[in-house]
């Protein structure tokens, strides 16, 4: 299996030099040559095994570079007491929870396996160089990736966020990571600006050549590198099984799927799953009031020229979903001089319009939504009343989506609601939405939600209290590489 860049799909890397460069050489983002299909009774053989078994099944069907026993080491390790159920919560509706890896947020599920997955790469193509990570962050991605590159030798991470832009225990989570390879900056801008600036430092080739004198590469833990999307396949399949294990579904028969979305990271791979023949009938695109991709799914026109609102679902405030890119290629037909038009106005006029054909197969297969922030209290103070189930804010973006769609279109097929993050993580918002007020702060809110619903805060959370901060960097935009270069850019 090899895989083409959407902006110039005569260049071809293998799996292994994908997951190591993390974004092509020209700026576009890797696409298997051939989407990978699931055998028939594929899917069936693997009711019975277990996670890592089902993980390494799927990831060989798109890592050909490596055998099966190697990526079944690389699940079992990377899953090891990794918990990904599906509850059923009556009414057809299944939460699909993702959060309960070491930081809270479904990005663990991809950056646990995502530094195994580097290793391997890196041997096999043979890269001697130290790898260096960049990483944009909403908010979650910054501190999964942390976590899974911590201490891990010949990496380092450098993390940048929104000032401003995340919850309390998101910063708390990223601004006291230990390892000495570890950096963590705030930037002075938004998510959008944050990506936008780790882009460019990519594409440069100074600094390229700059590092590679130092014996350094640059690459990236963001949901452009496949290495994060791959793994994100996986659960969703896995999800299937086990509902079709808990007799919720009939296997072989159609279900639904809605994601809360930001960088179209997450709601890709269950579109690739799809194609890989998972029976999923309709993907439901569901978003916060930066509704961009609401607007993009049912006109065709994709505008970021809007105001950006900082919202309670903060890792989904992104006017600039990178991953969309990789469905657009696909429904050109491969073609990527009409990619590379799209993503020349996206940067030059902010906008750009999908029309005929294509538009019609996107809204085949996808319906969109979007929650304003009143919904979302209503959404989160609902269900718990009505199913004694505590969501967090992106969470309830979702099910409110969830709930619309099945209103507009009556389809009652079941609905697979994905969980990205624990309700702890954004304790003041949650608690606001259930109790109307939240006093204290943001661990006081999150005892008083787990006095409420009989629960724990959950020790990754409350163990934060009492760690040292260790990074306070702080950068305008516009010096995000200045930021970092005294570190690698330059002998010490
Ligand atoms: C990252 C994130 C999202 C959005 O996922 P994408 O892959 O960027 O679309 C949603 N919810 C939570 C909690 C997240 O951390």
């Amino acid at each position: 299996m090899r895989y083409v860049s959407t902006r110039d799909d005569t260049a071809r890397a293998s799996g292994a030099q994908a997951i190591v460069s993390g974004l092509a050489p020209d700026g576009g983002l890797y696409f298997p040559e051939h989407m990978p299909r699931f055998a028939p009774e594929g899917l069936a053989a693997l009711l019975t095994a277990d996670y890592p078994t089902r993980a390494a099944h799927i990831l060989a069907q798109w890592l050909t570079d490596f055998a099966l026993p190697d990526l079944l080491g690389m699940c079992r390790a990377a899953y090891a007491g990794f918990d990904l159920p599906v509850k059923a919560l009556g009414d057809g509706l299944h939460a699909l929870e993702l959060f309960h890896g070491p930081t809270l947020a479904f990005k663990d599920v991809a950056l646990q396996l995502l530094p195994h997955l580097l290793k391997a790469s890196g041997e096999f193509v043979g890269e001697s160089r130290d790898i260096l990570i960049l990483v944009a962050t909403s908010g979650d991605t910054g501190k999964a990736a942390l976590e899974g590159f911590a201490d891990v030798p010949g990496v380092s991470i450098c993390v940048f966020y929104p000032e401003g832009g995340v919850s309390e225990a998101q910063r708390l989570q990223m601004v006291t990571q230990t390892g000495d390879n570890t950096r963590v900056v705030a930037v002075r801008g938004n998510f959008d600006d944050a990506q936008t600036g780790v882009k460019k430092i990519f594409t440069d080739p100074a600094i390229a050549a700059l590092l590679d004198e130092r014996g350094v590469v640059l690459s990236s833990a963001n949901s452009i590198n496949l290495g994060r999307l791959l793994p994100q396949i996986a659960y969703y399949c896995s999800a299937y099984l086990d509902m079709v294990k808990a007799g919720s579904v009939a296997m072989g028969d159609e279900i639904n799927i809605c994601v809360p979305t930001g960088n179209f990271g997450n709601i890709l791979a269950a579109h690739f799953a799809r194609e890989m023949g998972l029976p999923v009938h309709t993907l439901v695109c569901a978003s916060n009031v930066n509704n961009v991709l609401t607007d993009f799914m049912r006109t065709g026109v994709y505008d970021r020229n809007r105001a950006f609102h900082l919202t309670t679902s903060p890792s989904m405030d992104i006017l600039i979903s990178s991953n969309l890119e990789r469905l657009l290629f696909e429904l050109s037909d491969r073609d990527d001089g009409q990619v590379r038009g799209f993503m020349a106005a996206l940067s030059s006029t902010g906008q750009y319009r999908l029309t005929g054909a294509a538009l019609e197969r996107l809204q085949a297969g996808f319906w969109a939504g979007f929650a304003d922030e009143q919904a979302v209290a209503d959404e989160i103070k609902q269900t718990f009343a009505a199913q004694n189930y505590l969501i967090d804010p992106h969470t309830a973006v979702a099910f409110r989506i969830a709930r619309d769609y099945r209103a507009a279109t009556g389809d009652a097929r079941p609905m697979l609601v994905t969980a990205t993050a624990s309700p702890y993580k954004f304790g003041r918002a949650v608690l606001e939405a259930l109790a109307g007020a939240a006093v204290g702060d943001d661990f006081a809110c999150c005892d008083q939600l787990a006095a409420l619903s009989g629960q724990q805060t959950p020790e990754a959370i409350a163990a934060l209290k009492t760690r040292p901060v260790r990074h306070r960097a702080i950068c305008d935009i516009a010096d995000m590489w200045g930021a970092i270069e005294p570190i690698w850019g330059q002998n010490s």
